[in-house]
């Protein structure tokens, strides 16, 4: 398991966040340097470093991290509009922060591809 990270300290509430949704399985806040409209990262309770690390003794755990992951989007209103889902996974895809997160983005037209 990796280091202590910013995302750590954030579910700890001993740095601030703008949460816009929380229960037992995920915190849910925006990021700090929004891409979009609408730029959010659902983060689950329970520590994964990595999109790699997704436990297949936990598929459960695995969906209601999913499930949440929607239900954020819904409840941030983008369901009619539609939205892009972003989990960056080790270096060549830039993930700065080792713990798992899924990043919500709309509130606009978004561009393809991302690579
Ligand atoms: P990634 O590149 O996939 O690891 O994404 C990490 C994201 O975390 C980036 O989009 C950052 O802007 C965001 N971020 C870093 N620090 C904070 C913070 N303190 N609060 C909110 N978002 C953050």
């Amino acid at each position: 398991m990796s280091s202590d990270s910013i995302f750590d300290k954030i579910l700890r509430k001993e740095i601030p966040a703008q949460v816009v949704y929380e229960d037992d399985w995920v915190l849910a806040f925006r990021d700090i340097a929004p891409q979009a409209p609408v730029h959010v990262l659902v983060i689950p309770k329970r520590k994964l470093a990595g999109f790699a690390e997704l436990p297949t003794e936990e598929t459960h755990a695995v969906g209601e991290y999913f499930q949440r992951v929607a239900r954020v989007a819904k409840e941030l209103g983008l369901e009619n509009d539609g939205y892009r889902i972003v989990l960056n996974h080790g270096p060549h895809a830039q993930q700065s922060v080792p713990y798992i997160h899924a990043h919500i983005i709309g509130g606009r037209q978004l561009n393809w591809t991302p690579a």
